[in-house]
């Protein structure tokens, strides 16, 4: 009885079979259990908390002509994130820098998406204390990924505003990178319903949040304004700010109300994953006159002029 289950089981098609297919031929490397390997065979337990409870944080960083993007900031948010979780981790900043190089330098993409995760692991007793689990660290690099395809970084991103609230700070932590991201992929499919290629969510008072990934700023009468609370302290955001100092932009963190996103003369989104990406449509109304404002463009050019600066990239041989 037992052997014939098995052998029809084995028999079946895996369900992720087209998944496992595609990921064979993706350039990309994992650091996984103390070691690197294709990112096809990196694989993790059933049992790790990561996994069953979203028990982890993460952070990523890009890769842009061999060069890391602000990695001190990425560090310094993770190392932050970990501490604020109470977990562990088994590297040092230094080991973390050079685990990254290799995944890098092994992958030999020359523009990468370079992810670090702290999963809180498994107890070795299965206890459901999270005190006894041990932590567990995780690195891959994959290509260069943007939230935005080329067509819509031209012509600016269609979004929709979700009637599903962003989960609220006093709930998770939003500094913290984490996935709790149920929020995010209902309102995904929401506004793919809704003709929209992305999504932004309100938070509980019914002020922008942010997007799946990314921070969002609108531009009025040439001064720009990113929601100040309840979001995900990006590291483009904090980026676009500095940026906006160095170009004489009056630039804040404050709450935004709904009305003046759609009254907005510009609005863009701010992410690792893409840069600076403009919006064009929000509800199916145009922003401005539609089209990715002088603002935007000008910000979105130093920010990838800024991609050679030895200040603010660590170079990779
Ligand atoms: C990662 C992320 C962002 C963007 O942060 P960056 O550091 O600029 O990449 C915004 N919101 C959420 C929820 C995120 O996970």
């Amino acid at each position: 009885m037992t052997s014939q289950f098995s052998d029809s089981l084995s028999q079946t098609t895996p369900d992720s079979a087209p998944a496992e297919e595609a990921l064979a031929n993706i350039k990309g490397i994992a650091f996984i259990e103390g070691g690197y390997c294709p990112i096809a065979e990196a694989k993790i337990s059933l049992l790790d908390w990561g996994f069953l409870r979203s028990d982890a944080t993460y952070d990523v960083v890009h890769v842009w002509q061999s060069r890391f993007f602000r990695l001190d900031k990425h560090l310094d948010r993770f190392l932050a994130s970990v501490t604020r979780l109470r977990l562990t981790l088994p590297y040092d900043r230094a080991q973390l820098t050079d685990i990254l190089t290799q995944c890098v330098r092994r992958a030999q993409l020359e523009d990468a998406y370079v992810e670090m995760i702290c999963t809180r692991g498994m107890s070795p007793t299965l206890s459901r204390d999270p005190r006894d689990a041990v932590n567990r660290f995780i690195a891959f690099v994959i290509p260069f990924s943007s939230i935005a395809n080329k067509e819509q970084r031209q012509r600016g991103l269609y979004l929709a505003i979700s009637r599903v609230r962003r989960i609220p700070p006093e709930s998770v932590d939003p500094r913290v990178k984490n996935y709790h991201w149920l929020d995010f992929i209902q309102a995904l499919f929401e506004a793919y319903d809704r003709n929209a290629e992305n999504v932004v969510l309100l938070d509980t008072d019914g002020n922008v949040a942010e997007g799946p990934g990314f921070n969002l700023f609108v531009v009025k009468n040439g001064t720009i304004t990113t929601p100040a609370r309840g979001v995900l302290e990006g590291i483009t955001r904090h980026t676009v700010i500095e940026l906006c100092a160095e170009l004489g932009i009056d630039a804040s963190k404050a709450p935004v109300p709904v009305d003046d996103l759609h009254n907005a003369d510009e609005v863009f989104i701010s992410s690792t994953a893409g840069g600076i990406m403009p919006v064009t449509r929000i509800d199916d109304v145009a922003i401005g006159n539609g089209n990715p404002g002088p603002i935007t463009r000008k910000l979105t050019d130093l920010y990838w002029q800024k991609h050679n600066d030895p200040d603010w990239t660590t170079p990779i041989d």
